[in-house]
């Protein structure tokens, strides 16, 4: 992120970002290439001494021009639902890098990924027995991991945190060997690997260790019965750095020196070479994108309010997960901080609040503030609530623009709605 200095506005991925605003009108939300590719190759980096693949998680961005960036950088993806498989079939994510993750998959979305042959993280012994049935239906072979819940603990927002004894998803720890013995035995069902994903937003490290200690030694004893792996699959959650201040975020290098040494101490004392896959969402998308919105109205009531155009209708982070993200005035960022102001969405629920208490330039109608480090769970999380249309996506990389997603219109509002004909 840079500024001009003669305009005084944001300039990002290259580009000036008031411009684009007048242009391509508010609110926007813009990605900047270059960030995503780097912060790809950066995992690629920290992780080549190892055979290694990187699963990007399409449920932090779905959009097809980033899948398709992310596809040509090599990577594979993590899929949550049959819509997110569409989304990396349309992108050219190749399917053997695919795994098909969920805790609640339907038969369909089981049936279909089968016959693609794409890999399916079971979720449940209820799941596999279904898998086997389906396999047997389908006339082909199920590949699987089993999702394991290690019983770590990172220090995140419960809602975020996926690896605890009590979350919803995965197969007890201690129960895993014998899902494993039972899953040898089924029909049309072949072990392909084992997988966990501990929580998002992990700031910490040291958790990954503790983890990854827990799943190599599950390995282990996997091998000990005979039964072989051909990827040990580590989930993604790597944090980033959303208050610049407050906040160092690892780096993939951080992570792989975490993961990397309980790793290759297995592998080699049992003579083994599995894949090891990471998966992460956040920390390749989060960073490389804003969200432009143009103020609404200022208020000086009990809070001094800024009012802006997007709301938790575009970015429901901050109301989801009490989350922090920066915000600067894209057409005054040089300007003195000199208010206390409260940044509100036009939404009409009170907890529409999208920045609290944050010293900006003073501020009037019209000036633009960005929201930074939207990439992940912005848009992908976005809704038509209170009749708001989605808004449109660009992609910038050294100052050139194009459009990745075209605004909604109202029309997109009731394209699936039927009046009964009676009631007309
Ligand atoms: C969400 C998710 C990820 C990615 O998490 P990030 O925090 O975005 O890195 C990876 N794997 C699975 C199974 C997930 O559900």
């Amino acid at each position: 992120m840079v500024t001009r200095a003669e305009t005084d506005h944001l300039i990002f991925g290259g580009a000036d970002v008031v411009e684009l605003a007048e242009r391509y009108g508010t609110p926007l939300y813009i990605t900047d290439e270059r960030s995503i590719r780097t912060n790809f190759r950066n995992y690629k980096t920290a992780f080549q001494s190892v055979d290694h693949a990187i699963y990007f998680a399409v449920k932090a961005n779905g959009n097809l021009a980033i899948l398709r960036i992310l596809a040509a950088e090599g990577a594979g993806a993590d899929v949550f639902s049959g819509g997110e498989l569409h989304l990396v079939r349309s992108a050219g994510i190749p399917l053997h890098k695919v795994l098909f993750n969920g805790n609640s998959k339907s038969e369909e979305e089981l049936k279909e990924a089968v016959e693609l042959k794409v890999q399916v993280s079971v979720d449940s012994l209820d799941e596999l027995r279904t898998l086997s049935e389906v396999a047997g239906e389908v006339g082909k072979e199920a590949e699987i991991a089993i999702r394991v819940n290690p019983d770590v603990s990172p220090n995140v927002n419960p809602k975020i945190a996926t690896g605890l004894r009590t979350s919803k998803f995965g197969i007890p720890y201690s129960e895993i060997l014998a899902t494993y013995e039972e899953a040898a035995k089924l029909p049309g069902i072949a072990i392909k690997g084992i997988h966990c994903h501990i929580g998002s937003q992990i700031l910490d490290v040291g958790v990954y260790r503790e983890a990854t200690e827990k799943m190599m030694g599950l390995v282990k004893g996997l091998y000990d019965r005979g039964i072989e792996l051909e990827f040990v699959d580590l989930g993604g959650g790597l944090g980033i750095s959303y208050q610049k201040e407050k906040e160092r975020a690892p780096t993939p290098k951080d992570l792989a020196e975490a993961i990397l040494p309980v790793f290759k101490t297995t592998t080699k004392s049992q003579g083994i070479t599995p894949k090891l896959i990471v998966e992460p969402g956040r920390s390749i998308v989060g960073p490389a994108s804003i969200l432009v919105s143009k103020i609404n109205a200022v208020k000086k009531a009990f809070k001094h309010f800024v009012a802006i155009d997007a709301g938790f209708n575009l970015l429901i982070r901050p109301v989801m997960y009490d989350a922090y993200h920066e915000v600067v005035v894209a057409n005054k960022l040089e300007a003195p901080a000199s208010e206390l102001y409260t940044v509100v969405g036009p939404i009409c629920e009170s907890g529409d609040i999208i920045a609290k208490d944050r010293m900006l330039p003073e501020v009037k109608r019209g000036d633009l503030v960005a929201i930074l480090d939207v990439g992940a769970y912005g848009f992908s999380m976005s809704s038509q609530y209170n009749g708001r249309p989605r808004c449109a996506e660009l992609l910038v990389c050294d100052g050139a623009v194009d459009v990745i997603r075209s605004r909604e219109r109202v029309e997109d509002l009731i394209r699936n709605q039927v009046i009964p004909e009676r009631l007309r």
